[in-house]
């Protein structure tokens, strides 16, 4: 008997022949991993696809040993993988990589981890899993070839996988938050006042006249009425007063505080709370949804509409049903909004899955979803678990690039492979955005997906006032302060004087984006790649935005030797700076990849501009992403030109979607909000349709120029870079390549180019471009040509080592 296996690795081959001890036949199934050796000496977890009898015309390896007495592994999600391997132009390996969480992937180099709560009580263990439980405890952290050593023993991933499945230890992936359970804040009465509650009485009357003190004692004892644990910020939340009261009322010895651990999954503890009750332009969006017999439905909202309410309407139905929804996001951290709305009504029916989350957490939740968990929230890695019956994918923020994974491969748009593993399971699509993506407006107008739209505001309120400010003319009449026009600082000041938050947004982060000796025109670049270093303040460095590299910045013009050299142009840190000089009096946080690097930075962040503790935010595109405070009466955005002159074809429809989407936090509860644009070309045409609230005018001039130009949505792009560390090597390999397609695609093939930045981590590139007519036939034979081509390529002599990257409908 043979086998047919798909090793976890980028191989030309999409699977492996092994032979099948007797020993080991009963346990062979598709969908079950083994172990095999792979190479001289490397050994893998790799899965079953198919078992036969017909023996290979080359000596093949033995399986050495059988990992799962289940599969882990569906036939849908071989036929999701099998798909996306041909439709991303990568190999089945590299699927597989990304697919599998850590605790599935075994290979001699992982690395083991003890589980401190599984304890010392190893009386459950058999012999050989006692031994390396102890090892483990004693060293915290193996690798899986000091396994061997200690069992003196060759096979051992069975031992290391029941001790997997019993908790005593998990895999150790880099790059990963280290497992804490959450600790917060509660607070409880303290004692003689806990013990004998009769007394609280006295305390009562003593504290008459201090309100505020007595509001949170009272806030205190609602709360602990219903639940076990009242967190502090429950209690402050519930009182409305400060937190300068509560520390008062701790100080007099009548609540103490003391710290609780959370689990972090499923560990919602609230009472849950009825969803609220539809508007009128939602309930027929509901009706409208269900009465919908397209697979794939467009729910187009404006920023405010209320969609989310609509997704917990039809999540419920499906729930009832018995079935599974898989709910996609963008970009996790920025989500804890959207999953605490959700709770609030699901309650643990939610498990919620991304990168950030550790081990532990995603083999729950990968069971979870194999046992039929009713909602999983999720990053792109969502679509990878094993569910047992999927009858909803939401794509929430359809229109979002962050949806496209791009290193390493499978690059692949988690929106569109959404809609395919949707119909592995017969299951139904809604994309929802208030700015849909040009590609599924397409979709919609050809009739190939449904549309329910959402023209109003939840509550009647209206869409903010958009206006733009001329840079040109603020100039000329001396009326800047620093980077900020006169009316955005009047309206700023406007807005704190009436007790109105603002967000201000600027694309690009760190301090100033360039370093300039003003006498001969020198600028610090990065020595590994072509652009220029960002200063940032905080750490008085110079840094790549490219590849991390840092440096000092120089004092002395390292060209000249003359020491005028200035920052030209500004970030996100250089704008909360300078803002504090014209606004002293303003609470500002800051929001970008430098404060909000991690996931309790950026919920701290939130929280705090949430409840009001600070009055101005100022951020990169993280502040554009669905974010719903009630509070925002001003909106800036501090530079539009860079977004509407970026040389790409997308730059107009980002823009569109950047602007529209920052524009959309504006609006209080009862108030229209207002949202400044600072430009230098106030006129571009998408600034005016932003302006507008235009988006039918935008879509039609953007359409019209992408059919002349054959852009998506009427061609497909597959875009392919080639690197190396030589560039006389990345230069001539790509001129072959460029040819060998030419000789069959023709003019659909532009290039090679030197990219916008021509050289990153000193890997110079150089780029190829396929525009395909949308042609079946067309576009498969390109993606096999694209296979031939790399290979023979790669078999040139000298050429081995150049590394391509193929990239199916770029974004
Ligand atoms: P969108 O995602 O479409 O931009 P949201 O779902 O964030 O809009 O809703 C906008 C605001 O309206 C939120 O503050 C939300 O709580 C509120 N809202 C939406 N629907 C309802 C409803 N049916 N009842 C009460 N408030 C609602
Ligand atoms: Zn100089
Ligand atoms: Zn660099």
């Amino acid at each position: 008997m043979y086998a047919d296996i798909i090793l976890p690795l980028a191989l030309p081959k999409r699977t492996y022949t092994y032979s099948v001890p007797e020993s080991v036949a009963a346990l062979i199934q598709p969908g079950v991993r083994v172990e095999v050796q792979f190479g001289r000496s490397k050994r893998y977890s790799g899965l079953v696809e198919r078992v036969h009898h017909q023996a290979p015309d080359y000596e093949v390896k033995p399986i050495l040993s059988v990992l799962d007495e289940v599969t882990v592994v569906t036939p849908q999600q071989f036929r999701l993988w099998d798909w996306m391997a041909d439709y991303y132009c990568c190999t089945l390996g590299e699927v597989m990589s990304a697919a599998l969480p850590g605790h599935l992937k075994l290979t001699s180099e992982t690395r083991l981890v003890f589980n401190d709560q599984y304890g010392d009580n190893f009386s459950d263990l058999d012999d050989e899993e006692y031994l390396i439980a102890e090892g483990l405890h004693i060293q915290q952290e193996i690798v899986v070839e000091d396994a061997r050593k200690i069992l003196n023993k060759k096979t051992v991933f069975p031992v290391i996988q029941r001790l997997l499945n019993k908790g005593v230890l998990f895999i150790r992936e880099e790059l990963q938050e280290k497992f804490k359970p959450r600790k917060v804040t509660a607070l409880r009465l303290a004692e003689p006042y806990r013990s004998q509650p009769e007394q609280l009485r006295q305390v009562m009357s003593d504290l008459s006249g201090k309100e505020r003190q007595l509001e949170i004692l009272m806030a205190y004892l609602t709360l602990e009425k219903r639940q076990p644990i009242v967190l502090k910020q429950e209690v402050l939340q519930k009182a409305d007063v400060t937190k300068a009261s509560l520390n008062t009322v701790i100080k007099k010895g009548i609540l103490e505080k003391y710290a609780r651990e959370v689990s972090r999954l499923g560990g919602y503890e609230d009472e849950l709370v009825e969803a609220d009750t539809l508007s009128a332009q939602q309930e027929r969006a509901v009706q409208e949804l269900k009465a919908q017999d397209k697979k794939v439905t467009l729910l187009h909202g404006v920023t405010g509409s209320g969609k989310t309410r609509v997704y917990v309407e039809m999540m419920r139905e499906v729930i009832r049903n018995g079935g599974q929804v898989l709910y996609l996001l963008p970009e996790i951290g920025l989500t804890t909004q959207i999953i605490h709305r959700l709770q609030k009504v699901f309650g643990n029916e939610i498990s919620v899955y991304h990168s950030r989350i550790n081990t532990q957490e995603r083999v729950e939740v990968w069971k979870s979803a194999a046992a039929g968990k009713s909602v999983i929230l999720a990053a792109r890695s969502g679509l990878f678990l094993p569910f047992k019956q999927l009858d909803l994918v939401i794509v929430d923020e359809e229109h979002d690039p962050s949806f496209k994974q791009y290193d390493p491969a499978p690059r692949y748009h988690a929106r569109d492979t959404a809609i395919f593993l949707a119909s592995l399971y017969g299951a139904k699509t809604l994309l929802g955005t208030a700015t849909p993506s040009l590609e599924n407006w397409h979709n919609v107008e050809t009739g190939k997906f449904g549309l329910v739209e959402m023209p109003e505001r939840f509550g009647g309120l209206q869409l903010p006032e958009v206006q733009t400010i001329d840079l040109r003319e603020q100039l000329k009449h001396r009326q800047m302060q620093s980077i900020f026009s006169k009316p955005l600082l009047d309206q700023l000041q406007i807005a704190l004087d009436n007790g109105e938050q603002a967000i201000l947004f600027q694309n690009r982060r760190g301090y100033a984006p360039m370093l300039e000796c003003e006498v001969c025109g020198w600028n610090a670049m990065c020595r590994h790649c072509d652009v220029s270093l960002t200063y940032h303040k905080h750490t008085h460095r110079l840094r790549c935005h490219y590849c991390g590299y840092v440096q000092e910045p120089a004092k002395v013009c390292p060209a000249c030797g003359s020491g005028k050299i200035t920052f030209k142009g500004f970030g996100t840190e250089k704008i909360e700076d300078e803002l504090k000089l014209f606004l002293p009096n303003a609470k500002i946080g800051r929001m970008d990849l430098d404060t909000a690097g991690t996931k309790s930075n950026l919920s701290a962040l939130l929280n705090d501009f949430e409840e009001k503790r600070l009055d101005i935010l100022v951020g990169t595109q993280m502040v554009t992403k669905g974010l719903d405070f009630d509070n925002v009466g001003l909106v800036g955005v501090l530079g539009a030109d860079a977004l509407t002159k970026f040389p790409d074809f997308r730059s107009g429809e980002r823009a569109f979607h950047l602007l529209t989407q920052v524009a959309g936090r504006a609006g209080r509860k009862n108030k229209r909000g207002l949202v400044l644009i600072q430009a230098f070309d106030p006129g571009h045409p998408v600034i005016k349709e932003v302006l507008a609230h235009d988006f039918p005018s935008f879509m039609q001039r953007e359409m019209q120029e992408r059919m002349t130009f054959k852009y998506p949505p009427f061609y497909r792009l597959i875009h392919l870079e080639l690197r190396h560390k030589e560039p006389k090597i990345v230069n001539e390999a790509a001129s072959f390549y460029a040819k060998t397609l030419r000789a069959k695609l023709g003019d659909r093939v532009l290039g090679p180019v030197i990219p916008n930045i021509a050289r990153i981590r000193n890997y110079f590139g150089q780029n190829i471009m396929l525009k395909l007519e949308k042609s079946a036939p067309v576009i498969s034979g390109a993606k096999s040509l694209i296979r031939q081509t790399t290979e023979i390529m790669l078999g040139k002599p000298g050429w081995s080592q150049v590394q391509v990257a193929v990239d199916v409908d770029p974004v």
